[in-house]
Formats: C-alpha cells, structure tokens, sequence
C-alpha cells in the first residue's frame, strides 16, 4: 500500500477504536497488507492511519540489525511480529530515553525524541487476545512512536527541533550508539 506523507489530515485527525468493522478475513487481509508494506518500504512499524486508514490497528516488527555497542547503548534488541489493536501506553517509571529516530511518513530526515524508557501497552490483538506488556528499550520507543500516530501525533511533535537532520547527515555525522555528540554540536539538551 502507497504510504500517506506528512501534510495529510489523516495523520493528523486520530483514529476510532477498532470494534470489529472488519470483518474477520478482511482485518486479516489488512494485517497482512500492513506487514508487507512495512517490510517493504523498510521500516520497524506501521500504523494504519499510514496506509490511509483511521483504525486503531498498527503493527511492528523490528529484526534489530545493529552493531553491539548500538544494541547494548539503546536497548535495540529483536522485537517479533506484533499487532497492535487499541493500543495505549503509560510511562513505566521516570527515566527516559533519547535518540535518533525518523518516520516513514517524513522521508529523508531523522530527529532525536526524549521517550519513556519503560512502558506498559494495553490493548489486544487482532484475534481479541488481550495485551498488557511491559516494554522496555528500542521497542518501547517503538511502540510509543506507533501509539502516537494512532493519536494523530508525529514524532517531531515530540522531538528536539535542533536534532533535526537530513538522513545523510545522521550517516555522516550521528551514528554514535548515544546523541551525545550531536547534542553538543548541534545545541539541543538530552534528559
Ligand atoms: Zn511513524
């Protein structure tokens, strides 16, 4: 499915809690289209308000591909498959978290978000399955960026505006396992 970019009401309007308005193949066949298109496209998540569509449906996936130092400095540890169905998140704790992160709705740029460093998501999934689950590291910032569409937020709404950086420039520049860096040069507070 063709993405929805920043500029699009429907990334901006929230969404109505899913109560079966599809029918059991149909959520099935959208789930799946959600799954291919986040592997395609490739990104770690999506939200269906991405592909269009105002349901509290997202999904996740995220195989993890990182260095060590990256794996260890941001918790990005492999996080299966899941569905999202009316999902919503509350801060686990006081700590947080902040790193680059960007948005398939915001091609070509990334920016640094301070997150909650712990969450806990209820919901349920897309068999009805109830969900509540304490997720910590690189998925819980996952799961609050994919939360937040659902919300009709972006994560620049959340972000340091002076992180903001052309893909190629966090290439060059800003592929240290923390923002440590790029908050000096850059002149932008971590928590
Ligand atoms: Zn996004």
């Amino acid at each position: 499915m063709p993405i929805v970019a920043a500029g699009d009401p429907v990334l901006r309007t929230g969404t109505t809690r899913y109560e079966d308005q599809l029918d059991p193949v149909l959520l099935a066949r959208f789930v799946e289209a959600l799954r291919v298109t986040m592997h395609a496209a490739p990104g770690v998540g999506l939200a269906a308000p991405q592909v269009g569509v105002e349901l509290r449906i997202a999904v996740i996936e995220d195989p993890a591909p990182v260095p060590e130092e990256v794996r260890l400095a941001r918790g990005r540890v492999p996080q299966p498959f899941r569905v999202l169905v009316n999902p919503e998140y509350e801060p686990v704790g006081s700590a947080r978290a902040a790193f680059f992160e960007g948005c398939l709705s915001v091609p070509g740029y990334q920016a640094v978000v301070a997150r909650h460093a712990e969450v806990r998501l209820t919901g349920s999934d897309e068999h009805g399955r109830p969900l509540d689950e304490v997720f910590t590291g690189w998925p819980a910032r996952i799961v609050q960026h994919e939360t937040d569409h659902l919300d009709g937020l972006l994560y620049l709404d959340r972000a340091e505006p002076r992180s903001l950086s052309a893909n190629q420039a966090v290439l060059d520049r800003w592929t240290q396992p923390t923002a440590d860096l790029a908050a000096r040069a850059l002149g932008f507070e971590l928590p």
